[in-house]
């Protein structure tokens, strides 16, 4: 199908000098999916017949550089822009003969045969994930037939068998339920029904790539409605099973309400996509519920505040390990909160000085927000910045 879609000219760049170097190149995955849907791509990925080293052939020492030890791919640099470019790969064979790749069972361990571009659109998971973009010819591939149409119908439906492809990688379990909440997409009934059968398999799949999702979720603006379709479906208590636990409680409400705040307010530009503001919106309610206090009635810093938030941001995300500087900064965020709930004079230098600061007065802003419908008054008493010297003598004005 022929289409304008709106790539960025960085990557049309990048597209177009490996295409003039004879490989066959696309732009792929979620990219793809998003322009469709009318949506800003936070990142384009590229597709292309070249190996990584005639990438960087193409691209030079300077811009491009190989990594990835078994998943080999090149990172280009263009403009400000980073983009990764992989080389066409096929599904490993498995047939018990080539078993490159393969563990017992179907669990694929290694993703690393290069192949041809239909056989690249095959090997991944999701028809609406597999659409390849020519930026010069304005064209979209849809290899598996089914991407555009599942696409406008909102459909998630698995490229082959679903049940064999969530026993390959067991990640596809939750990445089907993310574009659930994402898009508001539906499970196509026979991916619907291997997905029931196969959720158990979720505890194999690698901790390190669920981290990997949970850290993405946490970043994006539907972090609240992806976790609504994983309780849905009862992929929540395999993942986050603490926070399961909660969902349907005073709690679990809190935690739903101030991450929605949250993404509405990166959604329309306000504040960054902070990792660690995430992880602290989601922690604050079980510090509040651990510490006896009411929703939305925080807690005095002291008596034993600070080891509950320590072991509130060390346990909520697990089986899942967020990285040690991102619990540190949630930590931080919310030991500043009962301080500038407090807004005494005597506070302002630790406040001022914390390098969460910027942070913590967003949680700060969310929780004014949520209970008072308007954050006003808080983003004019704590300045976007911190003083370069914090004020003396200012007045306080109560406690929020
Ligand atoms: P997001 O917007 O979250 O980045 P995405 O679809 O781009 O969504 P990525 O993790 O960036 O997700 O993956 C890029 C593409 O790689 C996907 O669109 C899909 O085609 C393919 N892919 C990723 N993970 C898998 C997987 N586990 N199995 C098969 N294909 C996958
Ligand atoms: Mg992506």
């Amino acid at each position: 199908m022929r289409k304008e879609l709106p790539v960025s000219a960085n990557a049309r760049s990048v597209v177009s000098r490996l295409q003039k170097a004879g490989f066959e190149t696309y732009i792929v995955g979620g990219a793809i999916r998003d322009m469709l849907m009318g949506r800003t791509p936070k990142d384009f990925d590229i597709s292309t017949a070249a190996t990584p080293e005639e990438v960087r052939q193409v691209f030079g020492r300077r811009s491009s550089r190989i990594i990835g030890k078994r998943f080999r791919l090149a990172h280009v640099y263009c403009g400000k822009e980073l983009f990764e470019v992989a080389t066409f790969r096929r599904a490993p064979e498995k047939n018990g003969q080539a078993q490159d790749g393969e563990s017992p069972g179907n669990l694929i361990v290694s993703d690393n045969v290069f192949g041809s571009s239909s056989e690249d659109a095959a090997r991944r998971d999701f028809t609406v994930n597999a659409l390849f973009y020519d930026p010069e010819k304005r064209e979209i591939k849809d290899f598996t037939g089914q991407g555009l149409g599942d696409i406008e119908k909102g459909v998630v439906r698995a490229i082959g068998d679903p049940a064999l492809r969530f026993e390959e990688d067991p990640v596809r379990l939750l990445r089907a339920l993310k574009l659930v909440g994402q898009y508001d997409f539906s499970l196509d009934s026979a991916t619907e029904n291997a997905l029931f059968a196969k959720l158990p398999l979720f505890e194999l799949a690698s901790p390190s790539r669920r981290t990997l999702e949970l850290e993405k979720i946490l970043q994006s603006g539907y972090g609240d409605r992806q976790l609504e379709a994983f309780h849905d479906y009862g992929l929540l208590a395999l993942f986050l099973p603490r926070l399961d636990r909660v969902w349907d409680s005073p709690t679990g409400g809190r935690v739903r309400e101030l991450l929605f705040e949250r993404n509405c307010r990166m959604e329309e530009g306000c504040f960054r996509n902070s990792l660690s503001l995430a992880a602290a919106v989601i922690c604050l309610p079980f510090v509040e519920e651990a510490l006896g206090r009411a929703p939305g009635s925080l807690w005095e810093p002291g008596n034993g505040a600070e080891e509950t938030v320590e072991e509130v941001v060390d346990t909520v995300f697990l089986p899942q390990n967020l990285m040690v500087r991102v619990r540190e900064a949630a930590r931080r965020i919310l030991g500043l909160v009962p301080l500038m709930a407090m807004r005494g004079e005597r506070m302002e230098r630790r406040i001022y000085s914390s390098r969460s600061y910027g942070h913590a007065r967003e949680l700060m802003c969310i929780l004014q927000a949520v209970a008072e419908g308007d954050a006003s008054e808080c983003e004019r008493f704590w300045p976007e910045l911190p003083p370069a010297r914090p004020p003396r003598g200012r007045k306080m004005r109560g406690r929020f």
